[in-house]
């Protein structure tokens, strides 16, 4: 990884925060933009020393310093992309900004947060997934109160039509419900949060919206990648990774790797009807058990994008959901 790039182009700078990361990830992206006197921080990596530390070498490297940032832009609510706003802004008081869906997630809201949960319960309960199920809601219940004090403490704004100076804001959702990506249509720079990644295809984390609903989440993914394309950016500028130069055939190898696997999904029903538990388990083998959240949520984005193609059909048996080829 070049720690040191920096990208310049008709009087904008942009200098990349890349942080080292282990697992697949690879490294944890955010960006500071420069434009005359705005500095902007697009994300704000995880909440720990070496992310801090990144930043300031990287502002410092440039001349520059926590108190020059004058606002703080969030692509989506995962926690390794604003996990350093508290701490920014206990140092320098400079607005936060988000999509409204990113909001109660940020804030940690007690009644959404609570609703999620319940949410999952639902969920693992109709997709047959037994005790495990159990497992990962009760892990859920026991981080709402550990994880109480990662919440943002300033007040968010929510990002409207045009506000944000240098940008156009563009719903990119799918990876999470609420992300948005940044364009800088003059320059041809996309700020694009997780949704496309060199290295690894981005997971359509199953989500409720705000009335516990389930979002298809892979329908939206495949719409936003499409999206995308349409902009024709120059660079991406990813969450996680390399940064992404003439994004056109790796968005297309996306696109098709999306297709590919509800394929493969829908063969394995043709063997015979299954829950998603069962796809889960024969898939996956092993990390059905080590990544069973991220797992679950793979096959169930899936069934939810073949079912809106009318390729499979479920049948409810006890409160449990079995699906079959059409
Ligand atoms: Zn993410």
């Amino acid at each position: 990884v070049n720690l040191l790039q920096r990208y310049c182009k008709n009087g904008s700078e942009v200098f990349p925060v890349i942080v080292p990361s282990r697992f697949g990830l690879k490294t944890i992206n955010f960006f500071l933009v420069k434009t005359g006197k705005s500095l902007s921080l697009i994300d704000a990596g995880l909440n720990n020393d070496s992310c801090l530390e990144a930043l300031c070498r990287t502002l410092n490297e440039n001349g520059l310093d926590i108190g020059d940032i004058t606002q703080i832009i969030i692509t989506h609510h995962h926690y390794d992309h604003a996990g350093l706003v508290n701490t920014i802004v206990s140092k320098n008081n400079v607005p936060v900004y988000a999509s409204a869906e990113a909001i109660p997630r940020l804030k940690r809201d007690t009644i959404f947060m609570e609703m999620r949960v319940e949410f999952y319960a639902r969920l693992y309960k109709e997709m047959g997934c037994g005790k495990l199920g159990e497992y990962q809601v009760a892990y859920l219940k026991n981080s709402l109160i550990k994880n109480k004090d990662q919440a943002i403490q300033t007040d968010i704004h929510e990002i409207t039509g045009n506000m944000l100076l240098h940008f156009e804001s563009i719903e990119m959702p799918g990876h999470a419900p609420d992300q948005l990506a940044f364009w800088d249509e003059d320059r041809g720079w996309l700020f694009s949060g997780d949704l496309l990644l060199e290295h690894i295809s981005s997971n359509a984390l199953v989500e409720p919206d705000f009335s516990g609903k389930r979002i298809h989440t892979l329908a939206q993914q495949e719409n936003s990648l499409k999206n995308c394309l349409t902009l024709d950016a120059e660079i991406v500028f990813p969450g996680h990774g390399i940064i992404i130069d003439s994004p056109k055939s790796l968005i297309e190898t996306r696109l098709e790797r999306i297709e590919a696997k509800a394929n493969k999904f829908h063969q394995l029903l043709e063997k015979g009807p299954a829950t998603a538990n069962d796809l889960a388990e024969i898939y996956y083998t092993k990390i059905y058990h080590e990544q069973f959240s991220l797992v679950m949520s793979e096959v169930i984005s899936h069934l939810d994008y073949l079912e809106d193609q009318e390729r499979v059909v479920k049948d409810c048996c006890n409160g449990i959901w079995t699906y079959s080829p059409v």
